[in-house]
């Protein structure tokens, strides 16, 4: 399997000097299966640039995976510039949202109104088909199995594990570890803390053993007092989940965007000189743009 990073940054795309190293493009990664089918895990500002590299492997089936409805993961999407070439399918995978009680193919009508995007979802020549997928239940795409497991995000957030061959990945989305919004003396504190425990079970439970984990590493222990609650993790609770799960190798990203690389540099520093006693053979890395891993 081979993970490449199209997009690193988090929340809102942050192009410059201060970012050229890590990169701005927003959410977007891009995997291949051994027998080369293309998955791709959310649709921020990344997936314009990776969709000029497709050009080259027309016809293309790209099944992309959407984990929420936030702008800076579904962005990209009226840019793909596949979907304006026949012979082209763009399947998209992802949640209801309960909120406008819609499908997944409400990501692209919304952005496809006529007031923001010059060109009708009717216009475009290649295929788009939808599939809206539910929490726990794995599909079949190619030779890999999707499983959405829910995350914990101000909006439904699918994290995706993707098997295949033996190899797995998993990619968090955005993911604040759900915590107790209780003080302990409070009399609805232990019976929250048993949801939050049960609930955090899950989550490591479907991460369990995974190769490679990506997850949402948007903050420092220092910023997450004043952003909790808002759905994103810190270095520490990434590096936590990933010892929790057992995984081989963790990639930091969502990267907060006025983070500069210098910044994110010495953030990561600190936070691998903060943890505790460092599990064997777990791997830590920042996720940048442009890069491959291969396993
Ligand atoms: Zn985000
Ligand atoms: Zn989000």
């Amino acid at each position: 399997m081979k993970v490449r990073f199209w997009g690193v940054r988090g929340s809102i795309a942050s192009p410059g000097p201060h970012t050229v190293r890590y990169g701005g493009n927003t959410t977007c990664i891009e995997i291949r299966t051994d027998n080369n089918e293309l998955i791709i895990l959310d649709a921020g500002t990344g997936i314009f640039p990776l969709s000029q590299t497709l050009l080259a492997e027309m016809p293309i089936t790209a099944n992309v995976l959407i984990t929420h409805s936030h702008w800076d993961h579904i962005q990209g999407l009226p840019f793909f510039i596949p979907n304006f070439i026949p012979g082209n399918t763009l399947r998209l995978h992802g949640g209801f949202d309960p909120v406008s009680g819609k499908g997944i193919e409400q990501v692209m009508s919304v952005q496809l109104q006529y007031s923001y995007f010059p060109v009708r979802e009717e216009e475009m020549k290649g295929r788009i088909e939808y599939v809206t997928l539910s929490p726990g239940e794995p599909v079949q795409v190619g030779s890999a199995t999707v499983t959405p497991c829910l995350l914990n995000h101000p909006v439904v957030d699918f994290g995706y594990r993707i098997d295949c061959n033996g190899k797995s990945v998993f990619f968090t989305g955005d993911h604040e570890p759900p915590y107790n919004i209780y003080d302990p003396q409070d009399e609805g504190y232990a019976a929250y803390q048993s949801l939050v425990d049960e609930k955090n079970r899950a989550i490591v439970g479907a991460i369990r053993g995974v190769d490679v984990l990506i997850a949402d590493t948007s903050y420092t222990a220092e910023e997450y007092p004043a952003k909790k609650g808002w759905g994103h993790g810190t270095f520490a609770t990434s590096i936590e989940l990933a010892q929790q799960a057992g995984v081989q190798v963790l990639f930091c990203t969502h990267h907060e965007p006025t983070r500069s690389d210098d910044a994110l540099e010495s953030a990561f520093a600190k936070a691998l000189s903060q943890r505790g006693a460092p599990q064997q053979g777990l791997d830590i890395r920042l996720a940048r743009e442009g890069d491959t891993y291969e396993f």
